[in-house]
């Protein structure tokens, strides 16, 4: 299912946005950031709790080689 797989909130206002794209919502935090300087956060829906570090250290893509990506975000691309 096209389940929505991040959901970017900010601590410093009522900012609340879900993307099913994360090049969408790493968009949206660095739009917000430079519209208001806020440090909006990102929850990865797709992902377990906790998991978002460790994939981030391993890649999320699960496979060898194409893991050395010093973020997440490089696996949506498309
Ligand atoms: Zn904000």
């Amino acid at each position: 299912m096209a389940s929505k797989r991040a959901t970017v909130t900010c601590p410093d206002c009522d900012l609340e946005a879900t993307f099913t794209k994360l090049r969408e919502a790493r968009s949206c935090i660095e739009d917000h950031r430079t519209e208001t300087g806020h440090e909006a956060v990102w929850e990865l829906h797709e992902l377990a709790a906790g998991v978002e570090q460790a994939g981030e250290d391993a890649g999320v893509c699960g496979r060898p080689g194409s893991c050395n990506v010093d973020s997440p975000l490089v696996r949506d691309s498309q």
